[in-house]
């Protein structure tokens, strides 16, 4: 469901992805961890198609790619983006959160989305917020608005970046929780984050990633017992 071929970018004159090339089947779970300013954001987002890259070819559902609008637009339709800081509209409630993009972008009724942002709120086991403001709720609570608001346009392929860092520790288990569930789902997940009993839990596969590669891909299995790379094992001691 995406197909990562050869990419390149530079934030010039800095190459930050190098010959990066990822295959994800529709339904696989996998985490990216690697070091501080190895490229995984800019990966998660070149997907998404939030900075352009320069070579190579990026297929997202079947859609490649390129620098037009239209394209970008019709692939992002796929995609649902939870950001480390949650990025909710602070002066919109909760609801009104869910239900903005499915009616601006689907042209859904408004009645229509409201329903479907309330049914992803159960899911998301924070309904009963849907009238607040996002600076009325947890960390652990906006980020699971966050999270509903993503799963109100459908998509097809869900992005994390380091969904829990910006959480105190004892909201991380919440949050981890709904990732969990969504992932029993069969939702796809491409998950940026050093939780690695989350990558143990549900990741298909492991991919770290070094100074703008990928340095090893595996299963978690087989990552944790018996990194390849000595740089993997370096990063290993450190988070473990
Ligand atoms: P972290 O774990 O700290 O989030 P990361 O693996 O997500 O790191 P990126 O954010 O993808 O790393 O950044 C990769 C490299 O690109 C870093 O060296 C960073 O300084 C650089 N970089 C990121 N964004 C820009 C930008 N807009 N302009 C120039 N350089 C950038
Ligand atoms: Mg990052």
């Amino acid at each position: 469901i995406i197909q990562i071929e050869t990419l390149n970018k530079w934030y010039d004159p800095f190459h930050v992805l190098k010959d990066v090339s990822l295959q994800v089947a529709a339904g696989e779970r996998l985490v990216i961890c690697g070091p501080s300013g190895s490229g995984k954001s800019t990966l998660i987002r070149c997907i998404n198609a939030l900075e352009p890259f320069q070579q190579g070819r990026l297929e997202v559902a079947g859609i490649a790619l390129d620098d037009t609008a239209k394209t970008i637009t019709r692939a992002r339709e796929h995609v649902g983006m939870v950001f480390q800081n949650f990025h909710l509209f602070p002066h919109l409630s909760i609801v009104e959160n869910c239900t903005l993009a499915p009616v601006h972008v689907l042209g859904l009724d408004k009645r229509k989305a409201r329903e479907r942002a309330m049914q992803q709120l159960e899911k998301l086991r924070i309904a009963d917020k849907a009238d607040r403001y996002p600076a009325q709720l947890s960390g652990g609570q906006q980020q699971r608005v966050a999270i509903a608001r993503a799963l109100c346009l459908e998509p097809s392929i869900m992005l994390f970046d380091e969904p829990t860092s910006a959480l105190d520790p004892e909201m991380v288990g919440e949050v981890l929780d709904s990732m969990v569930a969504l992932a029993e789902s069969g939702m796809t997940m491409m998950v940026v984050t050093h939780e690695m009993g989350f990558a143990r839990q549900v990741a298909d596969r492991v991919v770290f990633m070094d100074a703008g590669a990928i340095v090893e891909s595996a299963d978690p299995q087989h990552f944790f017992a018996h990194a390849e790379s000595e740089r993997a094992r370096q990063f290993l001691s450190k988070i473990l």
